[in-house]
């Protein structure tokens, strides 16, 4: 009797801070299904490979090993956790995330941790395909300039000079191609619950998803 917990939505929207934070309150472990898309993104840029080159990143994916300790990511043994939040993955993980044999491989990764571990999961695709059997689902949504304000904040502490209108251009691209993306596009699934974080705090979001979780 596993508990399984889905949180999608666009970028920026809190996903990560909120799951994070109900997995230390609820005793659950937490997998950023975006570290994983991210983290073989980098391994691409770094080995210089052509994103057109399918052969080649088939293979590659075959060969590489994504782990989580203690909320960090490991890919093939090394802690990347700093550097898959570079703005140049940003730029580049939407489109190595579009491609379905990708997906096949790291939605398998995330069904294999969920079957043996109690886990609150965050994503694009958590509610509609990783585990559509989930207990619980919710889909986290915030208005452009919320979610764009949170991510300047974030990018500025980590001492990146970005513009707020890059931000904004960047997240827009990034949930555009989600979208619109033929393989497992983002999107909430009929039976998650709707929150528009516009204007909350992280302990209002908690307090209404922990409502939900214990009614
Ligand atoms: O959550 P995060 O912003 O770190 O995700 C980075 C990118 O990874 C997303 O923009 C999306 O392209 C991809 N992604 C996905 N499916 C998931 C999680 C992330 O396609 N379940």
């Amino acid at each position: 009797n596993l508990i399984s917990i889905a949180i999608d939505g666009p970028a920026g929207a809190g996903k990560s801070t909120i799951a994070k934070r109900i997995a230390e309150i609820m005793n659950l472990l937490y997998i950023d299904t975006g570290a994983m898309y991210r983290a073989i993104t980098l391994k691409l840029l770094n080995k210089n490979i052509s994103f057109a080159d399918k052969k080649m990143i088939e293979k590659i994916l075959k060969n590489t090993k994504i782990q989580f300790i203690n909320n960090c990511i490991f890919l093939d043994g090394i802690n990347v956790n700093e550097e898959i939040r570079k703005p140049m993955i940003n730029e580049n993980v939407s489109k190595i995330a579009a491609l379905p044999f990708v997906r096949e491989r790291l939605v398998k990764l995330q069904r294999d941790i969920a079957k043996n571990n109690n886990v609150i999961m965050d994503g694009r695709d958590i509610g509609t395909r990783v585990l559509p059997d989930a207990k619980y689902k919710f889909f986290l949504t915030a208005s452009i300039n919320e979610r764009a304000k949170r991510r300047f904040m974030e990018l500025k502490e980590k001492g990146y000079d970005y513009s707020y209108d890059e931000i904004v251009k960047e997240i827009t691209n990034r949930d555009k191609m989600d979208s619109e993306r033929a393989f497992d596009p983002l999107k909430k699934a009929e039976d998650a619950i709707l929150i528009d974080t516009t204007g909350k705090d992280i302990d209002e979001v908690i307090n209404i998803i922990l409502s939900k979780i214990r009614k």
